[in-house]
């Protein structure tokens, strides 16, 4: 399993999609899962730029990751976003349902993203909501990355800033793929 983490617009969305295409592995984005099943109240947090539960996430991740098998290749785009998802994940791996092979960190400014978001174009990429979503990431998410490092899991450092590209092939140098 890889994970794909970095601020909303980093890239983690384009380069999940390019590597599962070329590598023909699985990629399961919450986000894209959550747009498929969150409906009413819920859907106007999502839309407002604040994390769902995490109880509510993780049973949806679990529910998705049982339609495979355990040992084929997984990307997760968007998740563990909290330590809480963070815990879980590594009680999978330590029950030996699956393993951690890399963290993909995509590494951007808040300016250069901000730009990108508001081109895409999404209804949570006004800058209002962006603002809301980089807070809830640093206050959140930020910490995961460093609290998976200590427990041994490699973190690879892309500059996401590049052209999609050039940062798709360092990730596939960096992760020896050919
Ligand atoms: P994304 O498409 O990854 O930018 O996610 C869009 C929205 O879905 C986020 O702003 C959150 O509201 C929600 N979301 C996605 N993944 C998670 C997660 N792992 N935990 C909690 N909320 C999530």
């Amino acid at each position: 399993m890889i994970l794909l983490m970095g601020l909303p617009g980093s890239g983690k969305g384009t380069q999940g999609k390019m590597l599962a295409d070329i590598n023909g592995m699985h990629l399961f984005s919450t986000g894209d899962l959550l747009r498929m099943y969150v409906t009413g109240e819920r859907r106007q947090r999502m839309l407002a730029g604040e994390l769902l539960d995490d109880s509510e996430v993780i049973a949806m991740l679990d529910r998705a990751l049982k339609t495979v098998n355990d040992d084929d290749e997984c990307l997760l785009d968007g998740f563990p976003r909290t330590i809480k998802q963070a815990e879980w994940l590594l009680e999978q791996v330590k029950a030996g349902r699956f393993t951690i092979s890399h963290v993909i960190y995509l590494q951007v400014t808040h300016d250069a993203v901000l730009q990108r978001l508001q081109a895409r174009g999404r209804l949570d990429d006004v800058e209002a909501v962006i603002e809301a979503r980089f807070k809830e990431y640093e206050h959140l998410t930020q910490p995961v990355v460093d609290w998976l490092g200590a427990r041994g899991i490699t973190i690879l450092r892309i500059d996401g800033e590049r052209s999609t590209d050039v940062v798709h092939r360092d990730i596939v140098s960096k992760l020896h793929l050919s």
